[in-house]
């Protein structure tokens, strides 16, 4: 039985095999305590996680929404259990699903815009992980200083401007009443069109960013604020219209993510990887 995990920010979520997908709130969980729990309980042959977090080599080095440092967690288990481990950035998982739909993309870049903001390449069919595995963790680097401080500590990253967190804090910090992430809705409430305009920026800043750093062929967006937003991917289209990079390449496919399952289905991938 494999046991594949979702551990984001405010959901931690599991499946095992092609059971149902059981959700908890991430504050309620010990990773540790959770793991051993589900061995005990299940012939657990192999467990595939995806982490809302930095994650080098097995080990857990520090996410911005969770209360994890420096967990071998890959050592551990497989040391007490001998249950095989695999994890990875959630973001990276996502990238590695959506690029199995695609092997002749040869640079991809995948965005999520849900909760967090957060990013991932794939070159070639492999993950680009730079020198510490951190290669595409855009949605910390800084922006527009705003009046919110980050999971991270700052106030100024891009996080706080492009994403359902940022929608949130900008909607408290305006009085706005936020039922459901349609930009279209908060952008006619009063001051909505400041948190709009904002947002977009932010948007156009990051792909802009990675456009000139990375060069992809494609792009791919998901999470929940784009689900909720599909016409920002027009948007998209239209600011690499409007760039210097459109004399001297050809568009990139900008498309929507078609998969909800990204990160958990890629999680599993990592298993096979391990096992070539
Ligand atoms: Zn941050």
């Amino acid at each position: 039985m494999i046991l594949a995990i979702d551990y984001g920010g405010s959901n931690f979520r599991f499946q095992l095999d092609r059971h149902p997908i059981v959700a908890l709130e991430t504050q309620s969980v010990d990773l540790m305590l959770f793991l051993e729990e589900m061995i005990a309980q299940y012939p657990i042959e192999s467990i595939a996680i995806s982490f809302a977090g930095q994650v080098r080599n097995g080990v857990i080095l520090s996410a911005p929404n969770i209360a994890l440092h420096n967990l071998p967690i890959q050592k551990i288990i497989e040391e007490r259990y001998a249950t095989p481990l695999v994890i990875d950035n959630d973001l990276k998982c996502a990238a590695l699903y959506e690029a199995s739909f695609d092997p002749h993309a040869n640079t991809l870049a995948v965005l999520y815009i849900g909760t967090g903001f957060g990013g991932a390449l794939v070159h070639q069919g492999k993950i680009i992980g730079g020198a510490n595995n951190f290669a595409g963790e855009i949605g910390h680097t800084p922006f527009r200083a705003t009046p919110f401080v980050c999971g991270c500590g700052r106030n100024d990253c891009l996080e706080l401007s492009l994403s359902g967190k940022a929608l949130e804090l900008w909607s408290e910090h305006y009085g706005l009443e936020l039922e459901e992430f349609r930009l279209e809705d908060i952008k006619s409430k009063p001051k909505g069109d400041t948190i709009h305009r904002n947002f977009l920026d932010a948007l156009e800043h990051s792909f802009l960013t990675l456009l000139s750093l990375f060069d992809p062929d494609r792009f791919i967006y998901g999470g929940s604020v784009m689900q909720n937003n599909p016409h920002l991917i027009g948007f998209l289209k239209e600011c690499y219209e409007q760039s210097p990079f459109r004399r001297v390449r050809k568009a990139p496919k900008i498309e929507l993510s078609i998969s909800k399952e990204g990160c958990l289905e890629g999680a599993k991938l990592l298993l096979k990887q391990e096992k070539k």
